[in-house]
């Protein structure tokens, strides 16, 4: 059974904080200007960043190396959070935590927080909906609603860890929305995760996971990025991919699987492929034979994750059929694993809760 627990904290009140910046929208040269305004020094900055990305705070009397004076002026101009909390679910089975949290205008978006060994891994989401269409998600059928912005991407780690009181040592970009259709918005967001001065997690341990914008693999190529890229490919056929991936129709899989390649070697890293297993769809031996070819040569390992609702026409597929696909490629060069998916008791794909909660 779930155990579904009511957060009593209310909405933050946007009227109140009308006129006030959020600190973490802004970056280092953000934070240091604001400072400069209210006629403080340089180095202030350097301190709030750290108040914020360090330590965690949610407030201003906790950054006590700052002067009371200084410290009640941010506060008349500046806010610390930019979400709060509005729901949890957690899962019985395995301790998977799901939080709903509200942004400033009133919508609501959601992390997924799961434990796994040693590791604790949260994944986030970069856009309110999404624009991308895909056919079996439930973020999908919302449309685009709007970007969050570095502060919110950023926040909703900051938040789970105070909730939970626990370190997040792993992020997962593969909430709700197209990370690379945010993509400033959420490369300054990483940047400060990943600083040393900022939250310090090590870029090998964030994984941004793309339906398919080539554009912008070639854009982290182009721009050096180190973190770990995902792709979701779910399908093996571009009449299928279309099918399923709108995306698809402007970025083929023979493109897409290229810019992988591209990004493999200019990172150095090893992408992950993720395969979406939809009953009767791209779930046959051929797909699996098809998906094996595909792969043979890049540098990725490959995740088939059974589709974990039922939805319009989309169901996943039983578990012999799972199987099969999986055994069709034991010959497979590169890694095939199956993502059992964490928190199957609560709504754990991103995009279901709130869809249920809007009743659409
Ligand atoms: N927009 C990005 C990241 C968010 S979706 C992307 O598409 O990659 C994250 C992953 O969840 C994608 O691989 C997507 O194919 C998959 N997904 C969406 N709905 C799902 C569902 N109901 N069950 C299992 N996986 C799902
Ligand atoms: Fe958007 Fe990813 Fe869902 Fe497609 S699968 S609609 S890209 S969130």
């Amino acid at each position: 059974m779930d155990e579904k627990i009511k957060n009593p904290a209310p909405a933050r009140a946007a009227v109140e904080e009308a006129g006030k910046v959020a600190l973490k929208d802004l970056d280092v040269q953000g934070i240091t200007a604001l400072v400069v305004s209210l006629a403080e020094k340089p180095f202030r900055a350097r301190q709030i960043a750290e108040w914020l990305f360090q330590h965690n705070v949610s407030s201003f009397e906790q950054m006590t190396n700052l002067p009371k004076a200084f410290r009640d002026k941010l506060r008349q101009h500046a806010l610390i959070d930019t979400l709060s909390p509005a729901y949890e679910q957690r899962s019985q089975t395995d301790g998977t935590r799901k939080f709903l949290f509200r942004l400033r205008d009133g919508l609501k978006i959601e992390s997924v927080l799961m434990f796994d060994e040693e590791r604790v891994t949260l994944c986030i989401s970069t856009q309110v909906g999404c624009a991308l269409d895909c056919r079996f998600c439930a973020t999908g059928l919302m449309g685009l609603q709007r970007h969050l912005t570095p502060g919110e991407i950023i926040d909703q780690v900051l938040l789970s860890e105070r909730i939970a009181g626990v370190r997040i040592t792993n992020l997962v970009v593969m909430g709700m929305g197209e990370p690379l259709h945010n993509y400033d918005n959420l490369m300054q967001a990483l940047s400060v995760l990943t600083s040393p001065q900022g939250f310090a997690l090590s870029k090998k341990r964030v994984v941004v996971s793309t339906s398919g914008l080539v554009a912008k693999i070639e854009r982290l190529i182009a721009e050096g990025r180190k973190y770990r890229l995902a792709i979701s490919l779910n399908a093996t056929t571009d009449a299928m991919r279309s099918k399923l991936m709108p995306v698809n129709q402007r970025w083929p899989i023979s493109e897409l699987l290229a810019a992988a390649r591209n990004y493999a070697d200019a990172s150095k890293t090893r992408i992950t492929i993720e395969y979406v297993l939809l009953d009767g769809m791209n779930d046959t031996p051929e797909d699996a034979r098809r998906l094996m070819k595909l792969v043979t040569g890049l540098r990725c390992k490959v995740n088939l994750i059974p589709y974990n609702t039922t939805y319009r026409e989309f169901a996943r597929p039983a578990e012999e059929r799972i199987l099969r696909f999986y055994r069709e490629m034991k010959n497979c060069p590169v890694p095939v694993t199956i993502r059992w998916s964490k928190g199957r008791d609560i709504d754990a794909a991103c995009g279901q809760l709130i869809t249920k909660e809007q009743g659409t």
